[in-house]
């Protein structure tokens, strides 16, 4: 049994570990049967109870709930979405791209107001993120991106820049010129949205079954160690874990973000840092980087980095890749000097989902009643929230503006088969590592990282 409280801070902070919910016991018939009890199944389970009262749903999840990257993640309940505006209305219409921009907006809020209603204490902070710019080229692009955000009729509500007094007002970083500045994002206790929702479902008549692995997902049927759970409606709520699951091996490309936490700050490091409305921060470097200040006032601090691992494999090993981990910290004391002497004192990580194009989906294949959530990459938080509520309409068959939205049904092609697969995944790695460098010695943009970035279709 794997020791929860080491799997990151947020489940440490929780306590005790809870003790497991029972296993399944023999087969089961339900209406909705849903695989995976992270913020996807658990969202989608929340709004088919509350839409259809009576509806026989069970969870099936093979360790815990917010065992996945639900339990592990940065924080950032976010309005970001993995495919770019342009994009998404390549592939639907311009209308359509901003009402997906828009219906990420409310997400955020969403997420706070259900949690308020649910009595859920998720140490909630609408701050904001704060994007630095940290290099002039970094400034160039972060004028871009809110250039960007305006020719889509965004205004300086939703998305502006920061002057370097005051992106220095709110974070305290070393170097800052300026950055870009959107309200829409809270920063959250990642594990207490996820466990706090397994518990309201189960108040609403949702059924988990914990340390149940599905085998197999098949139309009608999720197959298990321990029985068969029959349902007109099956949903696939893995997300980097799809690859193992036979007939999905290729679906999803489970990519590992690590993170960091320091030891609770003092206010006179705070007082240099900011932070002071909790906003999440990152800055304009092409290998990602994301931090917070929990409620608790540590430093919250993660990126990407480790590589792929062959054949899609989920390692834990890769969870505390030391090189890494001491690459994260260098780079937390780098932008903030006054952390240095304080003690790191939680290293995890976990696995993220990536699909071909980058571009996340929700939808039911009406025929065979299986339906699918995920590939939100690293902006799953609120993603998964939007991708509930309107599974939860797709299953109940009610035509709404979310189920028009264009990532709904869009089907993503799969990844490359090895050693291909390995190869792309871990050349982008190092195309973007070594575009920051090439980036800070020749203060000029890394043209291979754009053009990776195109060759994925951003
Ligand atoms: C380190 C890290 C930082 C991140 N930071 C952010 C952030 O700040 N903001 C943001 O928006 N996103 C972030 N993400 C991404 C975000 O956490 C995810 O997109 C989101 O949690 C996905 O939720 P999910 O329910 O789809 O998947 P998961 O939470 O991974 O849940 C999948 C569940 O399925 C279970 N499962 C797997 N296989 C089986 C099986 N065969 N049978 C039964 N159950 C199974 C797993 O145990 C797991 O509980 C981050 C991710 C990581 C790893």
């Amino acid at each position: 049994m794997t020791d929860l409280r080491a799997v990151s801070l947020w489940w440490d902070s929780l306590g005790a570990s809870p003790a497991p919910r029972d296993p399944l016991d023999g087969d089961l018939d339900v209406d909705v049967a849903i695989v995976g009890a992270g913020y996807t199944g658990l969202w989608t389970a929340h709004y088919l109870a509350k839409a259809a009262p009576g509806t026989r749903i069970a969870i099936i999840e093979a360790n815990v709930a917010g065992f996945g990257a639900s339990g592990r993640n940065g924080g950032w309940c976010s309005a970001l979405f993995p495919a770019s505006l342009d994009r998404i209305a390549r592939t639907s219409s311009r209308r359509a791209a901003i009402a997906m921009q828009h219906a990420m907006h409310d997400t955020v809020d969403e997420v706070g107001r259900v949690a308020t209603a649910g009595g859920l204490d998720i140490d909630w902070a609408k701050g904001g993120t704060v994007g630095l710019a940290r290099t002039a080229v970094q400034l160039d692009r972060a004028r871009e991106e809110v250039a960007h955000w305006r020719s889509w009729g965004f205004g300086a509500a939703d998305y502006r820049l920061l002057d370097a007094e005051e992106a220095n007002e709110r974070v305290g970083a070393t170097s800052v010129l300026g950055a870009a500045y959107t309200p829409h994002c809270a920063a959250i206790h990642p594990a207490k949205l996820a466990r706090g929702l397994a518990g309201l479902v189960e108040d609403a008549g949702v059924r988990i079954f914990e340390g149940t692995p599905a085998t197999g997902i098949e139309p009608g049927v999720v197959r298990t160690p321990f029985g068969d759970v029959r349902a007109p409606h099956v949903v696939r709520a893995t997300e980097a874990f799809t690859a193992t699951l036979p007939g999905h091996r290729r679906a999803i490309l489970p990519v590992y973000s690590l993170m960091l936490a320091t030891e609770p700050l003092p206010a006179e490091v705070w007082e240099r840092i900011g932070l002071a409305a909790r906003e999440t921060f990152n800055d304009g470097r092409h290998l990602i980087i994301y931090g917070q200040r929990t409620a608790d006032d540590r430093l919250a601090f993660g990126g990407r980095g480790a590589p792929y691992r062959y054949a899609s494999r989920i390692d834990p090993a890769t969870e505390r890749d030391g090189r890494v981990h001491e690459g994260l910290w260098q780079t937390l004391t780098e932008l903030f000097p006054a952390v240095a002497p304080f003690r790191v004192t939680h290293r995890w990580g976990g696995p993220l989902g990536i699909s071909r194009d980058w571009y996340a989906s929700c939808g039911l294949d009406r025929r065979t009643g299986l339906a699918w959530a995920g590939g939100y990459v690293g902006d799953g938080v609120g993603t998964a929230n939007l991708a509930g509520r309107t599974l939860a309409d797709l299953i109940t068959g009610t035509d709404s503006e979310l189920t028009e939205l264009p990532w709904v049904n869009h089907r993503s092609r799969h990844w490359e088969p090895e050693p291909l697969r390995w190869l792309g995944a871990n050349g982008g790695l190092t195309v973007m590592t070594s575009a920051d460098a090439a980036e800070a010695r020749s203060g000029r943009p890394a043209r291979r990282a754009a053009l990776f970035e195109r060759f994925l279709g951003h």
